[in-house]
């Protein structure tokens, strides 16, 4: 058995200073990912640092019309917020998608941010994985890749799409990342936070070494919105999406006026449909221009041997969220 030391932290400064003065030390939220993670000995931190108790717990509208979470605040909390639900329909559906209600007790926001892939070659312990050993291989592009894996932003080192709902929701509505560290505090836009896997799959976000993300700031709701989340699977709870939307949209009559797209299960990481964005901005609500953009969203897909079924699935996800936001046009 494997045996840890654990501080409860009493100020971001202190676990700031913890993580800075030994290389194995993580930070501990809630757990879900990082417990699962250490008993399959795939991480093997000998310090972990709990930061419940910094106070980072609170969902404040600020002055300016957005959103600011607390990287404490849980799943179900934030999923249940009277604001999210009124202003940010598709981030509670998103949430509530996601895992099972104990896991969401537990899951916080940032923890949900600082997921792991789900790749089942990462997460074996002894496959050949570039994210795990760098320099490896990655088992996954020759093997079993149906699930789990990405047809959007892969690279010829990793091919694991990122597992979170949340995340893609966010991307649709665009936020920031506040984190603080040794050298102060720091704003990161969140479609910058999560990094392609590219040469260095190991890489998998902006966070700086020991930076602790102390809140994620969401963009005012768009005014005449409307939003949902879609997320498509092998069944209904407690398994990661094969492909998902999270899209919002503002008409003017049966014109649409703004749109914005987030795709999950498909992507390596929650992926901004911009292109599919653009095509759909000005244009008539209408099921031809809704293939079009779906189609656009997935123009330099790269499928594998076994997912490329995401493609069309991704599509439909996208073409059904925007036929029910735009009331079943024809
Ligand atoms: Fe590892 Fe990524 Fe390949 Fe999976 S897809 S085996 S996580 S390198």
């Amino acid at each position: 058995m494997r045996t840890l030391d654990y501080t409860r932290a009493t100020s971001p400064e202190q676990a700031i200073s913890l993580m800075a003065r030994n290389p194995a030390t993580v930070y501990l939220a809630g757990g879900t990912t990082l417990l699962d993670l250490v008993k399959l000995d795939i991480m093997q931190p000998d310090h972990v640092v709990d930061v419940h108790t910094l106070g980072l717990n609170q969902i404040e509208t600020l002055s300016d019309g957005r959103t600011r979470i607390g990287a404490m605040v849980t799943n179900t909390q934030l999923a249940h917020h009277p604001r999210i639900k009124s202003d940010y329909a598709l981030l509670s559906q998103a949430l509530l998608s996601g895992a099972t209600t104990q896991l969401r007790n537990k899951a916080t926001t940032a923890g949900n941010v600082m997921q792991r892939v789900r790749c089942n070659y990462f997460r074996d312990g002894v496959s050949a994985c570039n994210k795990r050993t760098p320099g490896s291989g990655c088992a996954a592009i020759g093997g079993h890749n149906r699930s789990v894996h990405a047809v959007l932003g892969t690279s010829e080192q990793c091919i694991a799409s990122h597992p979170s709902d949340m995340c893609v929701a966010m991307a649709a509505i665009g936020a920031t990342v506040q984190v603080q560290g040794p050298s102060g505090k720091r704003d990161i836009d969140f479609l910058d936070f999560h990094l392609l896997p590219g040469s260095t799959p190991w890489k998998e976000h902006a966070l700086e070494p020991n930076e602790l993300i102390t809140h994620i700031t969401l963009n005012a709701p768009l005014a005449g919105s409307r939003s949902a989340y879609l997320k498509l699977r092998d069944r209904a709870s407690y398994q990661f999406a094969l492909a998902s939307s999270a899209v919002i949209l503002v008409l003017d009559g049966q014109v649409i006026r703004e749109a914005r797209i987030a795709l999950g299960g498909v992507g390596t990481k929650p992926w901004r449909a911009e292109e599919a964005e653009r095509l759909l901005r000005g244009a008539p609500a209408s099921a031809d221009r809704f293939a079009k953009a779906a189609a656009a969203a997935f123009k330099g897909a790269v499928p594998y041997a076994h997912n490329g079924y995401k493609v069309a699935l991704g599509q439909q996800a996208i073409v059904h969220n925007l036929m029910t936001l735009s009331g079943g046009v024809a």
